[in-house]
């Protein structure tokens, strides 16, 4: 009997974008551009009926009464971006820690724990990833 992990299940992401929910990025990513709402970028009409407005949160195309396609990203600097949303998030936080640092602060925030959580697991983690046990 094999003692490793079956195909697909322990196999390394691409990126650590893989690992990030998409729906939940692509949600920061639009709600993160259009602050005010849903607004048709070609006549600035707010988006109001509730099919449009599922499309253009989904991410998909939406048609406004001036006759313009267009999707959440239209006339927005990730116009044509072939970037997915996690790659989108991904890249907006390794630059936030590029422009001001990396702490236990953003860790603990970015993972969802305590402080002291996050310094637990940074600690077991360098173990770990030095060869030692964690524990
Ligand atoms: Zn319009």
């Amino acid at each position: 009997m094999s003692t490793t992990a079956p195909a697909g299940v322990l196999t390394k992401p691409r990126g650590l974008a893989d690992l990030l929910d998409e729906a939940a990025c692509r949600a920061w990513v639009l709600e993160t551009l259009h602050p005010r709402g849903a607004h048709c970028p070609g006549c600035a009409a707010r988006i109001e009926d509730a099919t449009t407005l599922k499309n253009f949160w989904a991410g998909r195309r939406c048609a406004c009464k001036c006759g313009r396609w267009f999707t959440a990203l239209a006339d927005t600097p990730f116009h044509g971006t072939q970037l997915s949303y996690g790659q989108i998030c991904l890249i907006a936080a390794l630059a936030d820690i590029m422009a001001t640092g990396l702490s236990v602060f953003k860790i603990s925030a970015a993972a969802g724990v305590s402080d002291d959580t996050a310094r637990v697991w940074i600690k077991k983690l360098a173990a770990l990833n030095a060869g030692r046990s964690p524990i």
